[in-house]
């Protein structure tokens, strides 16, 4: 049983949609469960349709239409009987929508995004098995939100793993058993029966789910890029793909910024021994990249890993005193209550840096919550550097023209977080 995951850009327009068709048809009389995210760049317009809906700001009914626009473009652009009736329940769920956007919203925002965002990937998944079904390529499509069950964490769902692993192994299982089965990424279901999503570009981390659940064989993420790289060729013309690496650097690189692969991917495929695939589906014989080789079986390569858009906060206390465990505790229950993910900290006797995502809403409300205790300064537009099986020639010329703020250096790897 394989588990095969398509992201945005694989389903981005009707000629992309038919490109996944050609992909599936050499599969037809394989075991494969396929999980699709939302086409193109419906998340985003997705979530400014959920702002507004929030706000009842009146942008609402032009969001919502250049969205159904968007779809039904896709939908004429795949059709194959003119009558045909296939794509009728797509038409229904826009109805949902529509009615959903006309009663009050909740209270709790993040709740409110979920229900609305994760429209995006219920219709590319249905949009895309019924296309499937109507090309030959038989399958059933399923609703992922019947087996991930996750807590209340809101826009961040954390997976219940036991209800989980037993809804997908003993009711999907039999069903991917007989036929190809077509479901989403991102979304699962609360114990109170609302979407929770996993958080943005979680696809692949369902993927790792369902992979887990049915004990899959492998996991394929398909991608517009030929596998994972040694670094982004935006930035660095000379990258290439790296052919086989292990769990843990996989982790290594996901978490620090390289975006072929979710961070939280890796653990629950690592855990079972599952091998995923990282290949292109412009070219689908190439071989990609295999993650999940033994440390001895890696390829070596020279990685540079770039996280754009950092921030750099330095904390200290008003009081002089020094940042040991009472402040580091109250600092750290300030990150967690702000929900901000940390990327790399630094501490001295008197202060505390922490280079995080800019995201300036998280970070207002952590400087509201220890500003009366703390100093605190910040330092916008930085890049973090994670570079392993460098040079010093080719260290030196990284960095030069860049500010250094931080450097940390364990045994494999050397971290630095830079300015222009
Ligand atoms: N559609 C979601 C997002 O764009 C999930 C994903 O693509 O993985 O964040
Ligand atoms: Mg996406």
């Amino acid at each position: 049983m394989k588990v095969f995951k398509f992201g945005g850009a694989s389903v981005k327009n009707a000629e992309a949609v038919r490109n996944v068709g050609e992909v599936l048809k050499g599969f037809s009389d394989t075991e494969v469960l396929v999980v699709v995210s939302a086409m193109g760049k419906t998340t985003n317009q997705l979530e400014l349709l959920a702002k507004a809906y929030y706000e009842k700001n009146n942008s609402i009914n032009d969001l919502y239409k250049e969205l159904k626009k968007f779809h039904d473009d896709i939908i004429a652009g795949l059709l194959i009987k003119s009558d045909s009736h296939t794509y009728d329940d797509i038409e229904n769920l826009f109805i949902e929508l529509e009615c959903e956007l006309e009663n009050t919203p909740d209270a709790n925002f993040d709740k409110v995004y979920d229900q609305i965002v994760s429209y995006g990937e219920i219709f590319s998944s249905r949009i895309l098995s019924a296309y499937l079904n109507e090309s030959g390529i038989k399958n059933r499509w399923m609703d992922a939100q019947n087996f991930i069950s996750t807590d209340n964490t809101y826009r961040e769902g954390k997976v219940d793993w036991e209800i989980t692993e037993n809804l997908i192994s003993k009711k999907l299982k039999p069903i991917v058993k007989k036929q190809m089965v077509v479901t989403q990424g991102f979304i699962g279901r609360n114990k109170d029966n609302f979407t929770v999503t996993l958080g943005r570009e979680g696809s692949d981390y369902s993927a790792a789910i369902f992979a887990y659940g049915l004990d899959a064989e492998n996991v394929t993420i398909w991608k517009d890029v030929a596998g994972v790289m040694n670094a982004d060729p935006k930035k660095f013309p000379d990258a290439i793909k790296i052919d086989a690496i292990s769990y843990p650097k996989a982790i290594e690189m996901a978490y620090y910024g390289a975006t072929v692969i979710h961070p939280k991917t890796i653990q629950p495929l690592q855990s079972k021994n599952i091998p995923l695939f990282v290949k292109s589906f412009v070219d689908p014989s190439a071989n990609g990249t295999i993650v999940g080789v033994s440390k001895d079986k890696e390829v070596h390569l020279p990685t540079i890993i770039s996280k754009g858009n950092q921030v750099l906060i330095s904390i200290s206390s008003k009081d002089f005193s020094f940042i040991v465990e009472d402040n580091l505790s109250k600092i750290f229950n300030a990150f967690a209550t702000s929900k901000i993910k940390i990327n790399l900290m630094q501490n001295s006797a008197i202060s505390f840096s922490v280079c995080v995502d800019n995201e300036s809403e998280k970070i207002s409300h952590l400087k509201a919550g220890l500003e009366k205790e703390y100093s605190i300064k910040i330092n916008e537009d930085l890049e973090l550097l994670t570079i392993t099986n460098y040079t010093s020639e080719g260290l030196a010329q990284l960095l030069q023209n860049k500010k250094q703020l931080i450097e940390q250096k364990t045994r494999n790897t050397l971290q630095f977080v830079v300015g222009k």
